[in-house]
């Protein structure tokens, strides 16, 4: 895939569950190198798709390529260059953080003692877990043993590293640290974030795209999707028994309480009266924007860059 060797190119990949659930419809995606945020609704389709990047599960439809390698149909090439970080993982609660992550790297080849003793080493430390590496995982808080599972993730240094919603349960100090570790890894492999949390990507991502009911809505760049939403997007502090009415003369993309009172942002290209005020938009307009529909639309474009409007 000429210009983008280390890239991730997706095109037109759908899955349907047993059930009839259409987890992915039609995706297509250009995803480079660096950190990529897939955001979206629980629901949307973001661990099937992830699972199938991950080959633990293939797609009725479309092809993946991960720089020559053809994802679908070579699952052991890219099994070679993986490191998966799933929603859920095990962690053997007696043994060590030293111990397990030694274990794993046996079982990805990592044989000669010495540079596993290396590896091991290294890992611990880039995850600041090296003062608890003999500490049980048992005994672990979520955000260590998350920064464990990256540890696992990163062993044979991958070229597409795949985190599925890890910020989801951590407090706010372990989620701060666990994105800090993130943002520390090479920018020569593709990450890939997927997550709910709005500001897991703003604060991480250089690209992005907003996936919900299994269709990506929005591929963009955080900044300048933001960038485009400027003058768009109006804000008014009312109260909820005003919403209704609200409702009918504009396009209410987010409403939500603050200090026992509601604001209400609203999309609009002109100014919309009503005593609503000019907002700075942020990632989170971008996101409700996209999710109502008012901004955006599922990229056809192979090359698409940047906002589609
Ligand atoms: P997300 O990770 O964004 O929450 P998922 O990919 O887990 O979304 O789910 C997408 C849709 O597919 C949901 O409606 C979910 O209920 C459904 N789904 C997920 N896994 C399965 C499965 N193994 N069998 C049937 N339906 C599934």
């Amino acid at each position: 895939m000429g210009n983008h060797p280390l890239g991730l190119v997706i095109r037109n990949v759908s899955k349907r569950y047993a059930n009839g659930v259409q987890a992915l419809n039609n995706v297509s995606l250009d995803i480079p190198p660096g950190m990529y945020g897939l955001l979206g609704p629980n629901g949307a389709g973001k661990s099937t798709l992830m699972r199938t990047l991950a080959t633990l599960q293939e797609p009725d439809e479309g092809q993946i390529f991960l720089g020559d390698i053809d994802v679908v149909n070579q699952k052991e090439a890219v099994r070679q260059t993986l490191g998966y970080l799933p929603q859920e993982f095990g962690v053997y609660p007696k043994a060590s953080a030293e111990e397990l992550l030694d274990y794993f790297a046996v079982l990805k080849g990592i044989t000669n003692r010495a540079l596993r003793r290396a590896t091991t080493e290294a890992l611990l430390k880039q995850t600041n877990l090296w003062d608890k590496r003999k500490q049980k995982l048992g005994g672990y808080s979520g955000g260590m043993r998350q920064r464990f599972g990256v540890a696992v993730a990163l062993l044979g240094n991958p070229s597409l590293l795949i985190v599925d919603e890890p910020t989801a349960g951590l407090d706010p100090a372990e989620r701060v640290r666990f994105l800090n570790l993130l943002s520390e890894l090479g920018e020569n492999s593709v990450v890939i974030l997927s997550t709910h949390i709005v500001e897991d990507v703003s604060e991480l991502c250089t690209n992005m795209a907003i996936i919900n009911q299994g269709q990506i809505l929005l591929e963009a760049q955080p900044l300048e999707a933001v960038a485009a939403l400027k003058g768009h997007i109006w804000r008014k502090l009312t109260d909820k028994l005003t919403l209704p009415a609200l409702e009918q003369e504009h396009r209410i993309i987010s409403a939500k309480l603050l200090s026992g009172r509601t604001l209400v942002h609203v999309y609009s290209p002109e100014m919309p009266g009503n005593g609503f005020e000019l907002a700075e938009p942020d990632l989170e307009d971008v996101y409700f924007s996209a999710m109502t529909g008012c901004f955006g639309v599922a990229s056809e474009q192979p090359k698409a860059e940047g906002i589609l409007l």
